[in-house]
């Protein structure tokens, strides 16, 4: 009997000396930053308060814009202010809402280094839809202060979170479809010429695998896919697929996957010409 509680007391032990470190270090992380997605999501007061930086703070209507004196963000900061507030207009309508809740909070850095100093992660820029806020590169080189990730907090916030983690792909594609354009050019234009290429993915795999393929192929080609659904159906449509995802496309849109592929591959064929009629309406 005693033997038996000395083995149970050092398997206890044992568990404790595990436990114990791992909810030590994950606590606070969980705590100094909410987990969604699979990443952590930073607050604005949290990123003000990050050592090494020097923030100072303009606002237009509905945009808090963030920014550090003597760096490219500071120079451009009406052109800053000018986007940001359009983003805010066009993601609304792309979003078919009438307002967005909260005041957005937006940080401009000017390097990926300096990224990865504010967020821990080196990138060009990144949405916390939880906290109303986005960060972004804006310097000589890069300017990635675009609507993109303003739309991916304003789409988790409004339309809810139903399809963040499990269709990466609507999440992403509705994000660059929020940029008129891709890397210069319209995504259609740019998904045709991948399409010539024979560089495309077929779209099971983009919808199932979204992380399968380079992000230059699946970024684009799902940007242009969303346009295509935006164009021929509409935004009550991508609504109704954000929140059943894409198992009900053929419930959502009356077309199968493949059908939908062969009209899609039929539109970046076409790209130079104007939308149909759901796109107009849109884009009114
Ligand atoms: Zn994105």
């Amino acid at each position: 009997m005693i033997r038996k509680r000395k083995t149970l007391l050092k398997w206890l032990v044992a568990l404790a000396l595990v436990v114990v470190p791992v909810v030590l270090v994950v606590v606070p992380f969980v705590r100094s930053g909410m987990v969604m997605g699979g990443y952590i999501e930073y607050s604005a007061a949290e990123l003000l308060n990050r050592k090494g930086f020097d923030w100072r703070t303009a606002q237009t209507g509905h945009v808090f814009v963030y920014f550090e004196p003597g760096t490219h963000a500071e120079k451009m900061l009406e052109k800053l202010k000018r986007v940001n507030e359009a983003a805010y207009d066009s993601n609304l309508r792309l979003l078919d809402c009438d307002a967005y809740p909260e005041k957005l909070h937006t940080f401009a850095v000017d390097s990926r280094e300096k990224m990865k100093r504010l967020i821990h992660y080196e990138t060009n820029g990144k949405a916390f839809p939880r906290h109303h806020t986005a960060c972004f590169v804006v310097s000589e080189s890069i300017w990635a202060a675009t609507a993109h990730e303003l739309f991916h907090v304003m789409h988790h916030q409004l339309w809810g979170q139903a399809g963040f983690k499990k269709w990466h792909w609507l999440s992403e594609g509705m994000a660059v479809n929020a940029d008129e354009k891709w890397q210069g050019q319209d995504p259609h234009g740019f998904c045709g010429q991948l399409h010539e290429k024979g560089e495309l993915i077929p779209l099971s795999q983009l919808c199932d695998r979204f992380g399968s393929a380079s992000p230059m192929i699946t970024y684009p080609q799902a940007g242009s896919f969303v346009r295509f659904l935006y164009e021929e159906y509409g935004v009550a449509k991508l609504r109704e697929l954000w929140q059943q995802g894409h198992q009900a496309m053929r419930g959502v849109f009356s077309q199968d996957l493949s059908q939908l592929e062969k009209a899609w591959l039929a539109r970046i064929a076409r790209a130079g010409e104007p939308p149909s009629h759901a796109a107009r309406t849109l884009l009114r």
